[in-house]
């Protein structure tokens, strides 16, 4: 399964924000495919679609959909040189599909600051600066490697050299990967090496809990907005406090309690909305009788692909799916109605899933 990494400084509010998303979060039994390990958070996709689609259906059972946070503790300036915790860091983050980097701007005097003040940059640069470093020691031990070999001319050598020196290049302005444009040919290379700055960041401003409402009024929120935009990355804001708060709160208490805050939907629900997106993940629905229930799938997969997330069986055994989209479901408002009207399909082995489709899918056994 697909998984973001929370990293930031010490003293952020990593933790604080890690433990509101395991006390919301999911029970594993429901999940089986997820990881049962202390540091990962289970947490259920909020997707008012899949409400509609209970009232529609009316089933006896409704699913939501959900995916894991990795808590990655432990950065350290001084990481990429490979000193015991760094090099565990930096493992930990090899292994996570996307980042979730909580910066600190919050003021509290009670409350250390590593460097002594609040400086929202200064520490993103601090923990983006070690993964650079390390991906240039990946960049530049892959260089000493094909050098000899595109100086001799061989052809792929010679393909793989340019991205390599085009990449040490960035690393040594400490620019990330995920900045520097390739061709598709490229990509494909760059892939493959792995890289820790090729991933997608997400910045979450960690702002204090009376801040919430008017958080642009924050200079350090700002400046972080700022930052991300040059690093193609998005911020959201939260409060990790309220967020420690809210988690203790069950559906209509939590509705209450957002309410007299005066937001419309809680941090975490958009820092999971969020770093769905950031994962390139999209969802698609089953509607019966039994259960209504969200899946997770990547973008880009095909039917008997999708079919597999339910069941290896679904996907061995594919026939084809029954598919309508969620919009021409609603609108026909019963599957009845949408199957007269023509809006449901008969897809095959090619189809490529669409975020929303509700799929019924025929397999042989
Ligand atoms: P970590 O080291 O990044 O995991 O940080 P913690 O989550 O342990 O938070 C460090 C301290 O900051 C704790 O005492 C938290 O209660 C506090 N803290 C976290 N978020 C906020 C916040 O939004 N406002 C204030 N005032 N304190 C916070």
């Amino acid at each position: 399964a697909l998984t973001a990494g929370i990293v930031g400084l010490p003293n952020v509010g990593k933790s604080t924000l890690f433990n509101a998303i395991t006390q919301a979060g999911a029970e594993s039994a429901n999940y089986p495919f997820c990881t049962i390990d202390p540091n990962v958070g289970i947490v259920e996709v909020p997707d008012t679609r899949l409400q509609k689609l209970t009232e529609l259906v009316k089933p006896k059972k409704t699913v939501p959909t959900a995916f894991e946070f990795t808590d990655i503790a432990g950065i350290v300036k001084g990481a990429s040189k490979g000193e015991g915790l760094g090099n565990q860091f930096l493992s930990h983050i090899r292994q996570v599909d996307a980042i979730c980097h909580v910066v600190r701007c919050f003021q509290d005097e009670n409350i250390t600051h590593v460097s002594g003040k609040v400086d929202p940059i200064s520490d993103i640069e601090t923990i983006n600066l070690e993964l650079i470093l390390a991906d240039l020691e990946t960049v530049t031990k892959r260089i000493s490697r094909v050098e000899k070999m595109a100086k001799q001319k061989d052809k792929e050598a010679m393909a793989e050299f340019e991205v390599l020196a085009k990449l040490r290049d960035a690393f040594e302005e400490e620019k990330p990967a995920r900045a520097v444009s390739f061709t598709e040919e490229q990509e494909k290379l760059v892939k493959g090496l792995h890289l820790l700055t090729s991933k997608s960041v997400l910045y979450v401003a960690n702002v204090g809990e009376d801040e919430l409402l008017d958080a642009d009024s924050n200079e350090n929120v700002q400046t972080v907005k700022e930052f991300a935009k040059s690093d193609q990355a998005e911020v959201i804001v939260v409060s990790a406090k309220v967020e420690s708060e809210i988690a203790e709160l069950d559906g209509e208490e939590k509705a209450e309690f957002l309410e007299e805050l005066g937001i419309p939907e809680s941090g975490l629900d958009q820092l999971i909305k969020a770093t769905y997106q950031l994962l390139g993940l999209a969802t698609y629905f089953t509607a019966g009788e039994q259960e209504v229930r969200a899946w997770t799938f990547k973008k880009g997969i095909k039917a008997p692909q999708a079919a597999g997330i339910i069941h290896t069986d679904f996907e061995k055994g594919f026939i084809r799916a029954e598919t309508v989209s969620y919009d021409d479901l609603m609108e026909a408002g019963s599957m009845q109605v949408a199957k007269e009207k023509g809006k449901v399909r008969l897809e095959g082995k090619e189809y490529l899933v669409k975020d929303g489709d509700v799929m019924h899918f025929r397999f042989n056994v």
